[in-house]
C-alpha cells in the first residue's frame, strides 16, 4: 500500500472561496477579473511583456507554435529529453523537428550541442528549465540572437525561478507555464503564455480569443467582433483562474515549503551518494532552486528498478519520466525524415536512470527523513 503518494495537489485557501465569488458574479466566462489579476501578477512581479492564462503550458505552446509563423521547412529545435507537448505544438505547425541532447550534468539542452544543429532553415529554438533550474542562459541567448531564431522557454516547471537574478521566462519571446496539478502552483489544468516581443501582443491576443479581436471589442476599441485570424478557445473559464489566484496568493508561502523540502533531500542525499557515484538535483552557481523537483540518478536502469521496488514496497511512490522523444513511435513512424535517428546518448541516459522523489507542500520534515533512510539503506550507506 501506498502511504507516501508522488504528488498530492496542495489547497492553500482561498481557492473554493473565489470560485463561489466568481459564480455569484455572473460572469464565469473567460478574460475576466480573475483572469486578470493572474496575468497582472505575472506581468509586474516578473516583467513579462504580456501574460495570457491558457487552459494548459499544451495550449501556450501551441499558441507560441502559432505564432511563430512557420513555414513548410522550416525547422524548430526543441530537447528530447521533455514532456510531448513542447515539441508536438511545433510539429504541428508543421516544422521540421531538430532533436537536441541534454548536457552531461543535468538534463537542461547541452548549450555546446545547439551550435552543430542550426541550419539556414532553423526558425526557432525551444529550451526546458528542467525541475526549476535554469538553462545557462548567456550561451543560449547569444547563440539565438546571432542565427536570428525566436527563443521561447517552456517554464513548465520554473515559476519563480531565476538565471543570475533574472526571472526565467524573460529571457524568450515568448514563455510557457503550467498550473497542472503536478506542478508548484496549480488550478488542476491551466496555463500561462508570456510574450516578451511587443510585436507579437496583438496577434497573440486574438489566437486566444478564437481568431476573433473580442478583446479590442472588450475595451470598446471596436464595435463589433469578427474574425481576423487562426486560433482556438485557449483561455479558461474565470473558475479555473478564481482558483488559480487563490493559489498565487500563496506562491511565496508555497514556494518557501517546496524549497524547504528540497534542501532537506539535498543535505541528506548529495554529499552521500555522490561517495558512490550516484549524482541528484544540483543547482548551478548561476540559477536559483525553485523546489519543483528532486531526482537521483542511479548508476542503471536495473539500479533504479530495484530501488523504485524498495521504496515501493516500504509504502512509497517514486516516479521515472520522459521517454527520449526522438525514439517516440509518433516521432519515427510519422515525422522523421532522415535515414535513421540521431544519437542522443545524454537524453537516453536520463531516460534509463533518472528517479523522482515525492515532493509535494504536505510532505513532512520526518517523512522526508524516513525516504531517505530508506534509499541510504539501499545503498549500504546507512
Ligand atoms: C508539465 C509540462 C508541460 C505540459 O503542461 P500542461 O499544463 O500539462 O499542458 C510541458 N512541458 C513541460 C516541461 C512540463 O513539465
Amino acid at each position: 500500500m501506498i502511504t507516501i503518494p508522488f504528488n498530492k495537489p496542495f489547497l492553500s485557501g482561498n481557492e473554493t472561496r473565489y470560485i463561489e465569488q466568481a459564480v455569484k458574479s455572473g460572469k464565469i466566462s473567460g478574460n475576466g477579473i480573475f483572469t486578470q489579476k493572474c496575468q497582472q501578477y505575472f506581468e509586474q512581479r516578473y516583467g513579462f511583456g504580456k501574460c495570457l492564462i491558457t487552459t494548459s503550458c499544451t495550449d501556450a505552446l501551441e499558441m507560441a507554435a502559432i505564432l511563430c509563423n512557420l513555414n513548410p521547412g522550416d525547422e524548430v529545435i526543441v530537447p528530447s529529453y521533455t514532456f510531448v507537448s513542447t515539441a508536438l505544438a511545433f510539429a504541428r505547425q508543421g516544422a521540421k523537428l531538430v532533436f537536441a541532447d541534454s548536457s552531461a550534468e543535468n538534463p537542461n539542452i547541452d548549450p555546446d550541442s545547439i551550435e552543430g544543429l542550426i541550419s539556414e532553415k532553423t526558425k526557432a529554438l525551444v529550451i526546458v528549465h528542467y525541475g526549476g533550474m535554469a538553462c545557462d542562459m548567456d550561451r543560449i541567448v547569444e547563440a539565438s540572437a546571432r542565427h536570428h531564431l525566436i527563443l521561447i522557454e517552456d517554464c513548465a516547471q520554473a515559476i519563480c525561478s531565476q538565471y543570475k537574478g533574472r526571472p526565467l521566462g524573460s529571457f524568450g519571446q515568448m514563455s510557457t507555464f503550467s498550473f497542472h496539478e503536478t506542478k508548484n502552483v496549480i488550478c488542476g489544468e491551466g496555463g500561462m503564455l508570456a510574450i516578451n516581443s511587443p510585436a507579437l501582443f496583438h496577434r497573440a491576443e486574438v489566437i486566444w480569443e478564437k481568431g476573433t479581436n473580442r478583446a479590442d471589442f472588450s475595451r470598446g476599441i471596436v464595435s463589433k467582433y469578427e474574425w481576423m485570424d487562426t486560433g482556438s478557445s485557449f483561455l479558461p473559464s474565470e473558475i479555473t483562474t478564481a482558483f488559480l489566484w487563490g493559489q498565487l496568493e500563496n506562491c511565496d508561502n508555497i514556494q518557501r515549503r517546496r524549497i524547504a523540502i528540497w534542501l532537506q533531500y539535498y543535505g541528506l542525499l548529495h554529499d552521500r551518494l555522490s561517495d558512490i557515484g550516484i549524482s541528484t538535483s544540483n543547482i548551478a552557481p548561476y540559477a536559483t532552486c525553485n523546489g519543483h523537483l528532486f531526482y537521483l540518478l542511479c548508476r542503471s536502469y536495473d539500479e533504479r528498478k530495484r530501488l523504485m521496488e524498495h521504496l515501493g514496497g516500504n509504502g512509497i511512490l517514486a516516479v521515472s519520466h520522459y521517454l527520449s522523444l526522438h525514439r517516440s513511435p509518433y516521432y519515427r513512424q510519422k515525422l522523421n525524415s532522415g535515414p535513421s535517428i540521431p544519437e542522443l546518448p545524454n537524453s537516453d541516459r536520463y531516460e534509463k536512470t533518472l528517479l523522482r522523489l515525492p515532493l509535494y507542500y504536505e510532505l513532512e520534515t520526518e517523512q522526508v527523513n524516513h525516504i531517505c533512510n530508506l534509499i541510504l539503506q539501499f545503498y549500504n550507506l546507512s
